[in-house]
């Protein structure tokens, strides 16, 4: 569509209300949500200069000074520690050296990365066991271990690995050798797994961790030096636009989006070796930023407080949120809502101008979104698979966990170019998100405008693991 004509639509838009009665969403807001902006926003996110954005590095910090710019610059009031946006919070870290020094029966033997190291210089020689890693029921082991990797793809096999390397430490596993096919995805985790990784990932085994070929092994030597510790400034970075009735400007809604993503892995086959993670998630993190910008614009404040956030270290653990939700700089007793935004720029087939959100059933948060982003001709819906699969896989759920309303939205899939050097800004639908985005500002302003509140469903089970719904090919939902 094009923008004269979009203009239109809306003016005439001015003139409508929705099922509660309210007015649409104003000009000057609107006009703030516009396509080339955004495109300007996450071009800088998404840029090989802040180079993926990993926890900790200084792309990171460039980034998180970039939204504190904006954020100030969009008028809103500091509200990390000490007057400033940040968030901060210093992390132990960990370096592991990048490579051992192996040998299998006398030949050398490749190092393909080292996961983990020890406090330690760490030396073994002699034979070593293979271990199968689907049986290890009442195994008991006394050094080190070999496993064969399992081809895997997605972040939840992420865990499962690491889950077996904490069964492997509790039944005696002393370090492991992990043999991978070549381009396995944990190469690529190998040589950005230093820092936070080892220290909160791979703390269950406390021995090092490294990756080899796929090789017969008899007795091995492995020599390799030992870690160095070190310490992190990471930061998140929150701002709010606070609301203008006195009772209600208590009461807060938050946008959120995590800054952070996977930094420097291995080169693909066109030599491109940096994470820009623009889909995952810059493109959150810009409409975070547009989100911003189009409710300052509004020429009447919000009734309640509406606050904007960023996180570090989701990518390794959840960890900007878990510490937010440890440590709010807002009373959790007043968020109404939580709204993080994940993946918002690449619409599967049918999805176009569309936006999911996460456990659909736990609040009637989708519902409320659901009526006011109409008035932009978004639809807001429940997936059939990922509205449960992913409700505790992103920051919303830390939030989630202390009893807060918290919800991801997303408008796309775990497409081929997740977590690549391919997810790049011009392979985002940048006209489908820029509606998604004026989708989730006019679902958003009734209850920013304290005409909405949403509400914890009755039937909720919460602490009940939501189990993955397999329900492939998605069917996408009728076109409004
Ligand atoms: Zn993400």
């Amino acid at each position: 569509m094009q923008k004269t004509s979009l203009l239109v639509a809306f003016s005439l838009l001015l003139f409508a209300s929705n099922s509660f009665g309210q007015q649409a969403p104003p000009q000057p807001s609107l006009e703030k949500i516009n396509q080339q902006s955004i495109t300007e926003t996450i071009k800088f996110l998404a840029s090989d200069e802040l180079a993926g954005r990993d926890t900790p590095s200084p792309g990171l910090d460039k980034a998180s000074s970039f939204v504190a710019d904006r954020f100030k610059k969009a008028g809103l009031d500091p509200l990390g520690t000490d007057g400033t946006f940040f968030q901060t919070t210093t992390k132990a870290t960990a370096q592991a050296p990048r490579s051992a020094t192996l040998s299998n029966d006398g030949q050398p033997l490749k190092t393909l990365g080292v996961l983990s190291a020890n406090q330690t210089q760490f030396k073994h020689a002699g034979p070593i066991t293979l271990v199968d890693a689907k049986q290890l029921a009442n195994q008991k082991f006394t050094g080190p271990v070999t496993i064969v990797a399992p081809p895997f793809n997605q972040r939840s096999s992420n865990n499962s690995f690491t889950s077996l390397l904490k069964q492997l430490a509790q039944q005696g596993a002393t370090a492991c050798l992990v043999q991978v096919a070549p381009k396995h995805r944990l190469i690529g985790r190998s040589f950005r797994a230093s820092q936070l990784h080892l220290v909160d990932e791979f703390k269950g085994l406390e021995g090092p961790v490294i990756l080899i070929p796929p090789a017969k092994l008899g007795n091995v030597t492995i020599d390799l030096a030992k870690q160095v510790n070190g310490s992190a400034v990471v930061k998140n970075v929150i701002g709010v636009l606070r609301g203008n009735d006195p009772d209600l400007a208590k009461q807060a809604i938050i946008f959120s989006a995590h800054l952070d993503h996977i930094g420097i892995g291995v080169a693909n086959p066109t030599g491109d070796k940096i994470n820009n993670g623009a889909d995952d998630d810059a493109s959150g993190v810009t409409a975070v930023l547009t989100l911003a910008d189009a409710y300052a614009a509004n020429p009447i404040k919000p009734k309640r407080s509406v606050i904007f956030m960023t996180f570090w270290g989701e990518e390794r653990g959840l960890l900007g949120s878990r510490h937010y939700a440890a440590d709010p700089t807002w009373p959790l007793q007043d968020t109404i809502a939580n709204l993080n935004l994940e993946m918002l720029g690449r619409p599967e087939p049918g999805a176009h101008g569309k936006t999911w959100m996460t456990g659909w059933n736990q609040s009637d948060l989708g519902k409320l979104m659901e009526q006011g982003a109409q008035q932009a001709g978004v639809l807001v819906f429940e997936h059939p698979r990922f509205s449960s699969m992913l409700y505790r896989q992103s920051d919303n759920w830390p939030l989630a966990e202390k009893g807060v309303i918290a919800h991801s939205f997303s408008a796309g899939s775990l497409h081929k170019d997740y977590h690549q050097p391919t997810d790049e800004w011009d392979r985002l639908r940048l006209d489908h998100m820029t509606k998604v985005i004026k989708g989730l500002f006019a679902g958003s302003l009734p209850i920013a405008n304290g005409e909405a509140t949403p509400a914890k469903s009755a039937n909720r089970r919460p602490g009940q693991p939501l189990v993955p719904i397999q329900k492939p090919p998605f069917k996408a939902p009728k076109e409004l």
